[in-house]
């Protein structure tokens, strides 16, 4: 049987550019189907990129990070508009689409517009949205259609008062109050940003603790930040009821408290994109939250189907899904493929941001494995002061046994840059003196791996000696 393509990848987020880019240096023929209004993907265009692009342009134009140095009023613009921040997104966006189109043009791939569903095991159509359809096949499948934002039937989003995180982009005005519905990674990135705004924003989150996968005292420092923004956090509360009125909402807790709000953003989970693809027709089915199971290697139950990125669950992060995206090519076309064990990192941008790679303090002492904490505060290092930054701090988690690291911890200016040191010496299977003899730049917050592994170390030279 000769199929069109050797690899056709459905959605072009960042796992399905990698495989199809994996795949065409490989020398296949390989074709993408996206919407043409969605090159790059959620991540690109609704997600990743323009709630980044986003967040640069407020800490930007509210002068938040440099109110260290010039005092609580500097500011650079004051009257900060709706317009004044998606200039930046739209630029951005529109120079990220460009990059993605280029790099598969560059690699010879095809790009065909339009939504894909099956029609049998190596064939789909795809609905270009004008009325016409057209069949493809191949011997290859990669499904890498993302999520979307799960609305729950009770809320009448409204996309102007009562928003899911894909309106958050579209709001015609700052809000001077807001609901957040939900403390997790988005909820939190976009509470912080309003917060940083000026906005009154209040998270409802129906658990007792947010971002309980993060460590302990990280997350303590973040709640304190922004309260010190005004956020006001209700945990173990959940939203009965949200009803629109003309010049705002009105969110009801179950609890009986009412909170008036501009704008109520619902972060409350999201969907995986399969209930469009026709998925029996390939003999497939996805789970309730529309994810699709596979094994070690992105091989869906049908072998000559993968799925990556966020369709498939956790951890949905672009990072993780661009590699996912090319091990399944190599997987598809028999290039040796291992297994990829090394710690990943984790990074949430909040402000201030927050990553980490490895595991928490509370995950080892659960699992009974002994550790030592070495801590660096940026208001000792020199480029703390020059950047204003007084409140960042650095974690190591050592072993006392074999001195390797178990964890990195990093909140405050530059932790989802900083980590990755820490990331290259676990990877590397490097232990605690490495970064005690290394020499750092100075001053660079990078120097903080220095002070906080001086400090496990010494910290554990008082056990050896104690002990004899
Ligand atoms: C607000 C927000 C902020 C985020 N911030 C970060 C961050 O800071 N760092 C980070 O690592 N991750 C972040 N993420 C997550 C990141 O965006 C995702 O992990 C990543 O985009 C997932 O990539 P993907 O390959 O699964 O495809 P996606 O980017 O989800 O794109 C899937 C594409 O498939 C297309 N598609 C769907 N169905 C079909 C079909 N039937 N036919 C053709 N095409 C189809 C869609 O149109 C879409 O363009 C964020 C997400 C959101 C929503």
């Amino acid at each position: 049987m000769v199929y069109d393509y050797e690899l056709l990848v459905i959605g072009s987020g960042p796992g399905g550019q990698k495989a199809a880019i994996a795949a065409a240096k490989l020398d296949r023929r390989v074709a993408v189907v996206e919407r043409p209004d969605m090159l790059g993907g959620v991540c690109v265009n609704t997600g990743t990129i323009p709630s980044k692009t986003l967040r640069e342009a407020i800490l930007y134009l509210t002068g938040l990070d440099q109110r260290e140095i010039y005092g609580q009023a500097y500011r650079v613009k004051d009257e900060i508009t709706v317009a004044d921040l998606t200039a930046r997104t739209t630029h951005v966006v529109h120079r990220e689409n460009d990059v993605v189109r280029s790099q598969l043009a560059r690699n010879r791939v095809t790009i065909i517009g339009g939504l894909a569903y099956f029609v049998g095991p190596h064939s789909v159509e795809i609905d270009d949205g004008a009325g016409r359809t057209r069949k493809v096949t191949a011997d290859k499948i990669v499904i890498a259609t993302g999520t979307r934002p799960a609305r729950p039937a009770s809320v009448a989003f409204d996309d102007k008062t009562i928003i899911d995180s894909d309106g958050i982009i579209n709001l015609d005005k700052v809000p001077r109050s807001m609901v957040v519905v939900g403390a997790g990674v988005i909820g939190m990135e976009y509470a912080s940003m309003f917060a940083a705004l000026g906005t009154k924003v209040t998270v409802v989150e129906r658990r007792d603790r947010m971002l309980e996968f993060c460590d302990e005292e990280v997350v303590e420092a973040l709640k304190y930040h922004l309260r010190d923004l005004a956020v006001t956090f209700r945990f173990g509360e959940t939203v009965a009821a949200v009803e629109a009125h003309p010049d705002g909402a009105i969110a009801s807790l179950r609890s009986g408290k009412k909170i008036p709000a501009d704008t109520v953003l619902y972060s409350a989970g999201r969907q995986g994109q399969t209930d469009g693809l026709n998925l029996p027709a390939a003999g497939l089915a996805a789970d309730e939250r529309g994810r699709i199971t596979v094994d070690e290697f992105f091989r869906t139950k049908v072998e000559h189907v993968y799925a990556v990125g966020d369709v498939i669950g956790f951890p949905a992060l672009a990072a993780t899904s661009m590699e996912q995206g090319r091990l399944a090519a190599h997987h598809a076309f028999g290039e040796p493929v291992s297994a990829n064990d090394v710690p990943q990192p984790i990074g949430i941008y909040s402000i201030p941001e927050i990553s980490f790679v490895g595991r928490t303090e509370g995950e080892l002492t659960e699992a009974c494995v002994p550790f030592e904490v070495g801590v660096s505060r940026y208001r000792e290092l020199a480029r703390g002061q020059i950047v204003g930054d007084s409140y960042g701090v650095l974690k190591l988690l050592v072993s006392p046994e074999d001195r390797k690291l178990l964890g990195v911890h990093v909140f405050g200016t530059g932790a989802t840059e900083l980590v990755h040191i820490g990331q290259a010496v676990m990877g590397c299977g490097g232990t605690v003196d490495y970064l005690v003899n290394a020499v750092f730049n100075y001053p660079t917050l990078a120097e903080s791996y220095k002070v906080a592994a001086l400090d496990a170390t010494n910290k554990m030279r008082a056990i050896t000696r104690l002990s004899g």
